[in-house]
């Protein structure tokens, strides 16, 4: 029976360690939601803490998107994605059998009602996104790298576009988004910059942005420290069992770490342990692409959204950065840097003072669910193990808030959502 959660409860998880594999954004505020529920808290990560998706994304605090990837449709276009290795969705034919479960997954997920289903579970975090954001951002003294509320404009090329994407933008107001449209006049007073080839747009009044992930994931991770949780570099492979029960990772060289509850926060990399742990999940990776260039001049006030072309321009600290796009190509073959090439030509469409001198090209590994919906999960078959990765594209969006539902699962109190909707086992029978 849950049990909400108290001072009393509090002194007895001191005495209980916690071990959070992964420290990206997911992992270090998941870390730092249990050391404040009073556990012993470790973060494990085979690298410095930041590198993996959290480091490169477009830095969207995407409170509006919880339309998910797999649209009533996407069927029509699966065509143009084996054909177009540069498009906004593509798949590498060498990945194209390893990726079949999960695509066939992924086409299940867009019927109109579990489209319909799934939007209203993924609103159901992101309407939180805020106000479990705001407390952990002033704690941490990053308000300075948190551009709030400021809204991000999406752009079509013309009133057709437009139209096509009403079944979206319908659903999202559904679901609390607040929507306006713009006019082309307006969307020019907005961005200036902008050359003048859009027939419209609209605002989305909610979204924020950060000026450098980067700087997000190791601010909050600074602090995780500040509190007394602790940190380890190490790639776990595996587990140990005590009468049955998971008792400690075991490390590529062969050391051991103790826990009394784990989770599991690796990002796109989250399958193989989850699975050693007796959970196997669809989980593979959308990977994404960008290019940072410096201002030279060019003015962007806020993140403007290309709805027809599927990228993004974000005003950062160090640039404007200029991404998007799906490859469906796995964890191991390189990044095919002409497809950042390519977004950053429609960026020049868009922005057409924006010059690639002095850019930086990165590509980062999107953890996907086929249904668009992270894992924020209690283990099926152990008690003390817990989960949570899959969070595709909203990843720095919804990290604050999975911090706080793991919290609320590992300790056993009342989570304020209904949490089955999230569970590891949604794929199974
Ligand atoms: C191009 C692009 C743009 C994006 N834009 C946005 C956006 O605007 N807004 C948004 O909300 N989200 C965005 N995202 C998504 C977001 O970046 C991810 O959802 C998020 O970063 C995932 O965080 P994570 O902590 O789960 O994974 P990661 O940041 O990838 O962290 C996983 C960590 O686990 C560690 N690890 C893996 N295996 C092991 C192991 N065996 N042992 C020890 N450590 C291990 C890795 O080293 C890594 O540090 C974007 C992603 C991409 C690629």
């Amino acid at each position: 029976m849950p049990k909400p959660s108290s001072a009393s409860q509090s002194s007895a998880q001191a005495s209980q360690h916690v071990v959070v594999v992964g420290a990206g954004i997911i992992g270090v505020n998941v870390g730092l939601a249990l050391l404040k529920q009073g556990y012993d808290v470790t973060i494990v990560d085979r690298a410095e803490p930041g590198m993996g998706a959290s480091f490169g994304n477009a830095g969207g605090i995407a409170v509006t998107e919880c339309a998910p990837i797999a649209m009533p449709g996407v069927w029509a276009n699966v065509p143009g994605w084996l054909m177009d290795p540069l498009g906004p969705l593509s798949v590498r034919w060498s990945y194209l059998p390893k990726m079949m479960p999960w695509l066939i997954r992924f086409l299940a997920a867009s019927s109109k009602s579990r489209v319909e289903q799934i939007a209203s579970e993924l609103a159901a975090i992101l309407n939180r996104a805020w106000q479990d954001y705001d407390p952990v951002i002033a704690e941490t003294g990053l308000s300075d790298a948190v551009f709030k509320k400021e809204g991000a404009m999406g752009v079509y090329r013309s009133e057709k576009t437009r139209r096509d994407a009403e079944y979206g933008i319908d659903l999202r107001r559904r679901n609390g988004v607040k929507i306006r449209d713009l006019t082309k006049d307006e969307v020019m007073d907005i961005e200036p910059d902008l050359a003048p080839i859009f027939a419209c747009g609209v605002m989305e009044e909610d979204w924020g942005r950060v000026l450098d992930p980067f700087r997000i994931v190791t601010g909050f991770y600074k602090h995780f420290l500040e509190r007394g949780g602790k940190f380890q570099n190490a790639e776990v492979t595996d587990f140990v069992y005590r009468d049955g029960k998971p008792s400690a990772v075991i490390t590529v060289q062969g050391d051991q770490i103790t826990f009394d509850k784990i989770v599991i926060a690796c990002g796109a990399w989250s399958k193989t342990l989850a699975k050693r742990l007796g959970s196997s999940v669809p989980l593979d990776t959308e990977r994404g692409y960008n290019t940072t260039v410096p201002y030279n001049g060019v003015r962007l006030s806020r993140m403007v959204i290309c709805a027809d072309d599927s990228f993004v321009l974000t005003p950062m600290e160090t640039g404007i950065r200029v991404g998007g796009a799906v490859e469906l190509g796995g964890l191991v073959a390189a990044p095919n840097y002409n497809r950042a090439k390519a977004l950053f030509a429609k960026g020049k469409e868009v922005l057409p003072k924006l010059s690639a001198e002095g850019g930086t090209e990165w590509m980062g590994f999107r953890p996907s669910m086929p249904d668009s919906k992270p894992v924020i999960s209690a283990s099926p078959k152990h008690e003390n193990v817990f989960f949570a990765f899959g969070h595709g594209h909203l990843g720095l969006t919804m990290a604050a808030t999975t911090g706080l539902l793991i919290a609320d699962l590992v300790s056993d109190a009342t989570a304020p959502i209904n949490m089955t909707p999230y569970r590891i086992d949604r794929f199974q029978g």
